[in-house]
């Protein structure tokens, strides 16, 4: 706790929240800060081409594959104090713990600081394996090329293809996190398990109608391509809310042209997000708002066109670290809620090349990316000791 408060104060904003952009100053100094915390918990620290942070705490076995944890320490721009910065800190207090029992485990224990996290997500994305070639794919914000970009945190984007890692090198990564989200608070529980990260579809869809006069276009020969969009947007949100399901969909942006008030609107470019933990399920949605596009296209006279913007696949959670988490909160007598992340994560990418399994801790009021998240410090306790004691298991039952 007192290690979050002192990090918050790297970026700090007057409300409280923090600013540290990844690649700044900011970040730069928070990843010292954290690099010297590290050495004095007896971690043997490196910095990958690809910028992410990678402190160790060796094991009895020098030839066991680690155990990972960690999350990022770079923030949205107006962000609070837990996103992130919570899950590295309580991934370096295990360590603490262990070496002031001067306890080691079986395993290479890893605490990672993923660089980029709230952007190109290029530290995660790099260990699994899953880069562009193309370094223009990774934009930032201000334009500087990420080559620049890493070397500002020590990488280096020729030698990326190298950071690069297997199961055989890490058995098992477990991110603690704020969840970010108000499920926790509204059950009461205490502990979230996560079940997966959600799989996302983001489509731009365009309507096409006839601008036209709006004095003298009688109603029945307008080709209005807002009456349209409007009609799918409510479908989309019907078919969202009576489908059973934990899907989310959303249309978040709309752009009507020629956006006149005396112009029946002759086209809209519009978004839409689906989110869910099963391809089929999200798949199948997909399926029925197309089918429904169909529909009122004929009955409006317009045209819609769809355009995959995005697609990530869902990465469920590994069996293994759900029940060991679960088992874990029985065992320290928390409450606990089985849910999936709606929110992308670091470990979202560590699933495609290992186990991957998440802790939640409530957030209040479920908000996040905002100066005011905020959780509880026993919250952030019952935490950190679920991520010790899900390490400890995991030591036991990984060969
Ligand atoms: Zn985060």
């Amino acid at each position: 706790l007192h290690s979050i408060n002192s990090l918050a104060q790297i970026g700090q904003l007057p409300q409280g929240g923090v600013r540290r952009l990844a690649f700044s100053a900011e970040d730069v100094a928070a990843r010292l800060q954290v690099t010297e915390w590290m050495q004095q918990a007896g971690l043997a620290v490196r910095i990958d081409a690809a910028g992410n942070l990678i402190g160790r705490y060796g094991g009895q076995d020098p030839q066991a594959a680690a155990l990972a944890t960690g999350s990022h320490l770079d923030t949205v721009p107006t962000g609070g104090c837990y996103d992130g910065s919570y899950g590295v800190l309580a991934g370096l207090e295990v360590v603490r713990v262990l070496q002031e029992k001067q306890m080691r485990l079986r395993h290479p224990l890893e605490v990672i600081v993923f660089s980029d996290e709230e952007g190109t997500m290029i530290g995660s994305k790099a260990m699994s394996g899953q880069l562009s070639r193309d370094p223009s794919t990774y934009s930032v914000a201000d334009g500087t090329s990420i080559q620049a970009c890493l070397q500002q945190i020590g990488g280096d984007w020729e030698g990326i293809a190298q950071v690069q890692r297997s199961r055989d090198q890490i058995a098992a990564f477990v991110e603690l996190h704020v969840e970010q989200g108000p499920v926790l608070q509204h059950s009461g529980c205490q502990i979230g398990v996560v079940t997966g990260i959600v799989g996302q579809q983001r489509q731009i869809i365009t309507v096409t109608g006839l601008a036209n006069h709006a004095g003298t276009t009688p109603m029945s020969m307008r080709q209005d391509a807002l009456v349209a969009a409007a009609q799918l947007i409510l479908f989309v949100h019907q078919l969202a809310c009576n489908t059973p399901g934990d899907h989310v969909a959303t249309v978040g942006s709309l752009q009507v042209f020629p956006n006149a008030a005396n112009v029946v609107p002759g086209k809209v470019e519009m978004s839409l997000d689906m989110r869910d933990l099963c391809s089929d399920h999200l798949a199948s949605l997909i399926r029925q708002v197309q089918q429904e596009m169909d529909r009122i296209a004929s009955q409006t006279q317009t045209q819609f066109q769809w355009q995959p913007r995005l697609q990530v696949d869902p990465a469920p959670a590994s069996p293994t670290l759900q029940t060991t988490i679960t088992q874990v909160c029985r065992d320290l007598g928390y409450s606990h809620h089985l849910l999936p992340s709606r929110a992308s994560h670091d470990a979202q990418d560590m699933a495609r090349i290992t186990d991957m399994g998440m802790i939640f801790v409530p957030s209040q009021g479920g908000i996040s990316h905002n100066e005011s998240e905020f959780t509880p410090s026993e919250d952030c306790v019952r935490g950190a000791n679920v991520l010790l004691h899900t390490l400890l298991r995991l030591d036991q039952l990984y060969p």
